[in-house]
């Protein structure tokens, strides 16, 4: 059976791609392995909101070089956004690469494949899927699962792809295409199918998740449908105890959308709601499409509509023009937010973006200065909020042992209802996995909390665990492309 190796970078979006990439593989016969030596395929799944992706690609990409030299017929292939933003060029510039292939083109990458060991030339495929989007399903269970892999108990499902948005930093625009949303019939089916194979928590995913509407709603009407979604899936798949979504943009926070929060139970109270900066003159140059007092009108709506609902956010320091002013203002609105965790970042000029005519004029030390200062402020509105949690209870959706690799023996770690990190005890050789467990928080640390199980562990009613997915869990031995993995959503 041939082999492949993928390594992902960026956000969930990508993480998610990279799942389907292994099941269309998987389906054409293929295994996944953590060897670089033994894979017949070497894949990257590239991410380009963050800086300089593609020279660290082009770097990474070098050191793979070797693998062709030494074993005739492997095949390297560039998938994500690097790969949509470059196409050909890629292909010039890496030349030892085979396939460049975009998002949208993941069904056609066995075929890719086959022909490149054939002989072919090296090919880009980069085409959007305009006319009929295709959204590949997720696979639910897999008979051909390795004892001893990971079972997983959350999953994403794709509502919608592309952004029509056009935030003058973001290359998503241009790498992933215009908005194309998904029937509501294939979202259901396949909450419920992830559901029946043992998935407790299905987070919904989409660059703009919220602005779903039904494909092929008359144009004067297509505002929002995003509640209306999440009612009908608490309603046709009540038996999911969790439903999750991401990035939500704050200007289709809507009405509905709160009304969601407040009736739906399977709804965790916690929202990550993107602002990128506190001031407005920024947001304006930033073509965000909603003032500050919008946002923090519609941040404390959210967190009016439930009790205990917390936000976090995403945060650009250093824009081209920001002042400290402006940098005031942000930290003022992560104060008047309330926010309990944020993903921040340096602007760093990205390719095709509007913002280069903007050009790049706050100083390094500057941006590093106000990031320091950003993020020392929300620690310390984290750290508040998780002690302040000390003695409440709560319920923990166990998802594994603590740690890296096994873990602590008896040690396990899930999320709360908030999705705060909770750490619990159990037990002997107890198998907490995918188990829903109240809690009393008994310790807050820098960035999680220790709960203490409030029942008789062994009698935790657990339904069947979903399968081990067959995929590569060791280290891959790749070189590390950057800090992507802390490109947190989506992403709005
Ligand atoms: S930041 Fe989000 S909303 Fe703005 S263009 Fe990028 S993906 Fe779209």
């Amino acid at each position: 059976m041939p082999r492949y190796l993928i390594q992902t970078f960026g956000c969930q979006m990508n993480v998610h791609d990279s799942r389907r990439i292994e099941e269309v593989l998987g389906r054409a016969g293929w295994e996944p392995t953590d060897e670089s030596a033994l894979a017949d395929l070497v894949l990257f799944n590239t991410c380009s909101v963050r800086e300089k992706a593609e020279h660290k690609l082009l770097s990474v990409l070098g050191t793979v070089r070797a693998l062709k030299d030494a074993r005739a017929g492997v095949v390297i292939a560039v998938a994500g956004c690097v790969a949509q933003q470059e196409g050909e060029k890629l292909l010039s510039r890496a030349p030892f690469v085979d396939i460049v292939l975009g998002p949208d083109n993941i069904p056609e990458l066995p075929g890719l494949v086959a022909s490149a060991q054939a002989g072919s030339p090296p090919i880009a495929r980069t085409v959007f899927d305009l006319e009929d989007p295709r959204f590949l399903d997720a696979i639910p269970s897999d008979t051909s699962a390795s004892a001893g892999a990971p079972r997983e108990f959350t999953s994403f499902v794709t509502v919608m792809k592309g952004c029509d948005e056009r935030c003058t930093f973001c290359i998503v625009p241009h790498t992933r295409g215009p908005e194309r949303y998904r029937h509501a019939d294939a979202i259901v089916a396949e909450v419920r199918g992830m559901v029946e194979a043992g998935v407790r928590e299905v987070t919904l995913l989409g660059q703009t998740v919220n602005s779903w509407y039904e494909p092929g709603t008359e144009e004067s009407l297509r505002e929002s449908q995003f509640a209306h979604l999440l009612e009908r899936i608490a309603r046709e798949v009540p038996s999911l105890p969790r439903l999750r979504y991401t990035s939500p943009h704050p200007r289709h926070v809507t009405d509905a959308l709160l009304h969601a929060h407040r009736t739906l139970d399977m709804l965790p109270a916690h929202v990550h709601l993107p602002v990128q900066s506190g001031s407005n003159r920024v947001l304006k140059r930033m073509l965000r499409r909603y003032t500050r007092e919008h946002y923090l009108e519609r941040a404390h709506a959210l967190r009016g509509s439930r009790s205990g609902l917390t936000l976090s956010t995403d945060l650009i320091v250093g824009f081209p023009g920001e002042t400290e002013e402006d940098f005031r203002e942000t930290l003022s609105l992560v104060q008047d937010a309330g926010f309990v965790a944020a993903f921040a970042f340096k602007y760093s000029p990205r390719p095709y973006t509007p913002a280069l005519k903007l050009g790049d004029d706050v100083p390094e030390d500057v941006k590093d200065e106000r990031l320091t200062r950003l993020l020392e402020q929300v620690a310390v509105q984290q750290s508040a909020h998780l002690a302040s949690l000390v003695g409440t209870r709560t319920e923990v959706l166990v998802e594994g042992p603590s740690g890296r690799g096994e873990g602590e023996p008896g040690r396990w770690r899930g999320r709360s209802t908030r999705h705060e990190i909770v750490h619990l005890d159990a037990p002997g050789e107890l198998d907490l996995a995918g188990a829903t467990v109240p809690v009393t928080i008994v310790q807050a640390n820098a960035h999680s909390l220790v709960g203490r199980p409030e029942v008789d562990l062994s009698s935790l009613p657990r339904r069947a665990a979903p399968p081990a997915v067959p995929r590569p869990t060791g280290r891959v031995k790749l070189p590390v492309m950057g800090k992507s993995a802390r490109v947190p959503s989506g992403h709005a």
